[in-house]
């Protein structure tokens, strides 16, 4: 088993595994977590692209696999999110303030939201 740890290039975002700084939305700088308010986790999920070429309905939508997130326990750690639609047990997450999405995705059966590094910015 192989476990080189490949160097993520969020490794300097990442401080006691917390966000060390603050996340914002890319597009209009609404703040959507404090700095050390969520935990980084490693995971594979497909989400889906914040522009949708051809996608008629969200079950069409074109997904990226994207593999890092910030994990929040609770909603209301949350500075402003918003959502948007549900497919199955998932709520997709966007900017509450332009909308911008998904910026992560909310599990409804576990409570847990998670918002990907990469389509977020840190401040
Ligand atoms: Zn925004």
């Amino acid at each position: 088993m192989d476990t080189c740890s490949s160097a993520s290039k969020y490794s300097d975002e990442v401080e006691n595994s917390k966000n060390k700084r603050k996340v914002e939305c890319m597009y209009c700088n609404s703040t959507i977590l404090k700095s050390h308010s969520a935990q980084y986790t490693n995971q594979q999920y497909a989400l889906p692209l914040m522009r949708q070429k051809n996608a008629t309905s969200p079950e069409e939508a074109e997904t990226e696999e994207l593999d890092e997130f910030w994990e929040v326990d609770d909603m209301f750690t949350f500075e402003n999110i918003g959502v948007s639609h549900t497919v199955k047990n998932t709520k997709f997450l966007v900017c509450a303030d332009c909308e911008t999405g998904p910026v992560g995705y909310h599990n409804i059966t576990s409570k847990k939201s998670y918002v990907a590094l990469s389509r977020v910015k840190h401040v």
